[in-house]
């Protein structure tokens, strides 16, 4: 749903497809659900990204007065490195991405970037400085490289084969009939879930935000997809300050911190070596997924972590 969010000058794009797609319609009224969540302050300034260093400060936070979600969540990711969540369904993951992006706001504690509470800078340019590749991408009933396009509006054809090349997607694109100009979504080619994910992977290559927010999707792979995510996550982690949440542990063991959560808290943090060696909760979790590879998302609620 966070995907989804777009200025509202853009609105007029999506009104179009939702004529078309009754699933637009439905996520167009999450979408100003979700805007009247929050409002810029009548002192909101533009972010100013300097290295862009990601700090959650104590948070608490619940989406209903009565069910807390987040209990002092607490960490840092320093500017142009990965840090990836893992922890089971439920756990709180998704909802950290939800308050980055300022979908809501905390209860306690605060969200900043470099420096700046979130609470104090304008809408648009946090959500110019954030990119997210989402585990499930909506495409529109447009060509392919509208779809891409959707990154930044305005982008050259040149820009956008790049973006494609980079997400390894262009050569796939050129195998179809009308290469860029092919018709996708619900009423044109239905692109598999990874293809789909390399175009969001595309769009936020286009975006070029400073913090990336990578939500892996939860499908089994083969080890041949799962290698193609891992080298396409670290072409695009480069450089940027980058939020993983993660179904998989294999794609976030070179990952700078690992954060593991356990019903809104973080129950470990380190890298992948210190967890391991720490033999708690992730430990076990590595342990299941070298027993059972193919089953491979380990924040389905089978076995409680923690
Ligand atoms: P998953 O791995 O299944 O995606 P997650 O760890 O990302 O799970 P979250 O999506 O962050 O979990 O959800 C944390 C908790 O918040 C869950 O109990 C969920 O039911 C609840 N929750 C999520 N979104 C909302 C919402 N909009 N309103 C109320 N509760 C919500």
């Amino acid at each position: 749903m966070i995907q989804l969010y777009v200025p509202l000058n853009y609105l007029g794009v999506i009104y179009r497809e939702i004529k078309q797609s009754l699933a637009d319609m439905e996520r167009l009224f999450s979408l100003l659900d979700q805007h009247r969540e929050v409002a810029d302050g009548p002192d909101a300034q533009p972010l100013r990204l300097t290295g862009a260093e990601v700090r959650f400060s104590n948070v608490d936070f619940s989406y209903e007065k009565k069910r807390q979600i987040l209990f002092g969540v607490d960490f840092t990711i320093p500017a142009g490195s990965t840090t990836a969540v893992v922890g089971h369904s439920g756990s709180g993951k998704s909802t950290l991405s939800r308050l980055l992006f300022r979908f809501y706001d905390v209860d306690a504690g605060t969200v900043t970037i470099d420096g700046q509470d979130l609470r104090d800078v304008t809408q648009t340019s946090l959500r110019r400085a954030i990119g997210i590749v989402p585990q499930d991408t909506v495409l529109f009933n447009d060509s392919i490289e509208y779809n891409i396009a959707y990154g930044r509006p305005g982008a050259s054809h040149d820009e956008i084969v790049e973006a494609a090349r980079a997400a390894s997607i262009h050569d796939f694109i050129t195998t179809l009939p009308d290469g860029y100009q092919t018709m996708v979504g619900e009423r044109g080619l239905k692109l598999s879930g990874g293809e789909k994910q390399r175009v969001a992977i595309a769009r936020a290559l286009l975006k070029n935000p400073a913090i990336l927010i990578f939500d892996e999707a939860t499908s089994a792979l083969d080890s041949k997809a799962e290698q193609a995510i891992q080298a396409q996550l670290k072409a695009i982690a480069k450089d940027r300050t980058t939020l993983v949440i993660a179904h998989r542990l294999s794609t976030i063991a070179d990952a700078a911190q690992i954060l593991v959560m356990d019903h809104g808290r973080i129950i470990e943090r380190g890298t992948h070596a210190q967890l391991l060696a720490a033999g708690g909760a992730y430990a076990q979790m590595w342990q299941r997924q070298l027993a059972s590879p193919d089953a491979v998302d380990v924040s389905a609620p089978t076995d409680a972590v923690g």
